[in-house]
């Protein structure tokens, strides 16, 4: 047990204004591995300050001298890569395999392909007789959640420091020791003071603070709906601008054309990685009825391989949360084909791979965010059939579409009100936006897109 001592604030670790502390536990025993100081509104006001205070300069920083700093905390981040899973490992609970090929690879990609955009992206462009300056909203406010705790915060603070932004970082109570390294890594890349400052503490108390801030420019917020919603509300009555990465209910189309086996081989790796605790996973799986037991066989077999490779959930509420579902799944009638709602250990806060079938439309484990390795099942009857249950939901953050010809998933995926579509299986992409239809979000995350967000134009007339 280690006792983290300070916020990061102004370039420096300086004591939060009280004494409370969050207890950072291992879901895997239950055991408190550290705390963290539970910052205040008397520490995000000063964190604010420091960042508004720092941002003209970096703001008029050459992009080239930006990029330089983005690419020297690549370097750190690679350096420091194995401490990075461990960390995640540690805290989130994820097998370290798992740790090292995407907790620490992936922000490396996204920390990487924000030094090289800010390098050479036009900070300004022409439109007729006009020139557009494309310039830096002003002091970000970044709120994280815990299911890719480091991917999370990079995907805010790379591409608003590649566009010359000050931060203030929230991150997730749960995982806050990666947080606490990235600021470490921030600093040892040379970025200045005041530029990025970490806050650790709770939502309802740091979290809001931050939103709630008038000091704050943009409000980039990740999580779950509920909380998102609220930030919305606040940052628009404020008239401040908000990106919002929320929930997802995304689904996994197996055309009649498709490699069946394959589908739902990749469909149920997808849902099980990370214990089930991604945004984007195809957690509703849509096949033809033709082929639908055949793809149930598949998937129940699938989800048995997965018993000891994935970890825990990361707290007790997500674990009550998850087989809480389950039981409501089996209570509407819904059938269970793999796992259940009891806990495969007594230790930690795991919960067994979990595969329903003969799931409808209308049911609850089909239309709600469980944040679990818990896979629905659902028959189609068509096409026309397939599009209206894959649209059938409030959300629309990613999905799939498997098909004989690419050409005729795409024609499939074009239909979709969702903001990522994986074609055939598709392949991960860094600089591919990444973001919500209807109520999964506002904005993009990523690559270009993800830098537009924290810019505005200011047009000169000559
Ligand atoms: P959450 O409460 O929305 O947490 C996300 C972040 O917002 C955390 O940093 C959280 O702080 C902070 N927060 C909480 N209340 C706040 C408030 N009133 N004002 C400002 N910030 C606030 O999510 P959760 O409770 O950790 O997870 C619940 C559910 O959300 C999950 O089951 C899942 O369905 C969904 N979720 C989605 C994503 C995603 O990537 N889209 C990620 C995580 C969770 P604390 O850490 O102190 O709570
Ligand atoms: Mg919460």
């Amino acid at each position: 047990m280690k006792a983290h001592e300070g916020i990061y604030i102004d370039g420096a670790w300086r004591p939060a204004a009280g004494q409370d502390v969050i207890e950072v536990v291992n879901p895997v025993d239950e055991q408190v591995i550290g705390t963290v100081p539970a910052g205040t509104a008397l520490d995000v006001d000063t964190a604010v300050r420091a960042a508004r205070t720092a941002f003209p300069g970096w703001a008029a920083t050459p992009p080239a001298e930006r990029a330089a700093r983005l690419a020297a905390l690549r370097d750190v981040l690679v350096a420091r890569k194995d401490e990075i899973a461990e960390t995640v490992t540690a805290e989130l609970g994820s097998p370290l395999p798992f740790s090292q090929a995407v907790h620490a690879a992936v922000p490396i990609a996204v920390a990487a392909s924000y030094a090289e955009l800010a390098a050479v992206h036009p900070f300004e462009e022409k439109a007729g007789t006009s020139t557009v300056l494309l310039e830096p909203i002003g002091v970000v406010g970044a709120i994280t959640p815990w299911n890719y705790p480091l991917h999370q915060v990079v995907a805010k603070v790379a591409p608003a420091l590649a566009a010359g932004c000050t931060v203030v970082l929230k991150p997730a109570e749960d995982t806050p020791l990666v947080a606490r390294l990235f600021a470490e890594a921030v600093h040892a890349a040379g970025v200045p003071a005041g530029v990025f400052n970490l806050v650790t503490g709770l939502g309802p108390v740091a979290g809001q603070a931050l939103a709630e801030h008038p000091g704050v420019d943009l409000v980039s917020f990740t999580g779950s709906t509920a909380v998102g919603r609220r930030i919305g509300a606040v940052a628009g009555g404020a008239l401040k601008k908000v990106a919002l990465e929320l929930g997802g209910k995304s689904a996994n189309v197996i055309l009649p054309s498709a490699d069946l086996a394959r589908a739902v081989n990749v469909g149920v790796a997808n849902v099980m990685s990370n214990s089930g605790q991604t945004c984007s996973a195809w957690t509703r799986m849509l096949v033809h009825r033709d082929r639908y037991d055949e793809a149930v066989e598949l998937a129940a077999a699938a989800a048995a391989k997965y018993g000891d490779r994935i970890g825990p959930l990361v707290n007790a509420a997500q674990q009550a949360r998850v087989r809480g579902y389950i039981d409501k799944g089996v209570a509407e009638g819904a059938r269970l084909v793999a796992g259940g709602s009891e806990p495969p250990r007594e230790r930690g806060y795991h919960v067994s791979p979990t595969v329903f079938a003969d799931v409808t439309p209308e049911m609850t484990i089909a239309q709600e965010e469980i944040f679990g390795p818990v896979l629905s099942i659902l028959r189609y009857t068509d096409e026309d059939d397939a599009l209206r249950i894959a649209n059938g939901t409030v959300y629309g953050l990613a999905g799939a579409v498997w098909a004989g010809e690419d050409a005729e998933a795409v024609a499939f995926a074009r239909r979709m009100e969702t903001g990522q579509v994986d074609i055939n299986g598709g392949r991960f992409n860094p600089v591919a936006p990444f973001g919500g239809y209807k109520q999964s979000g506002v904005g993009r995350e990523l690559g270009v897109h993800g830098l537009a967000e924290y810019l505005q134009t200011k047009s000169l007339q000559f």
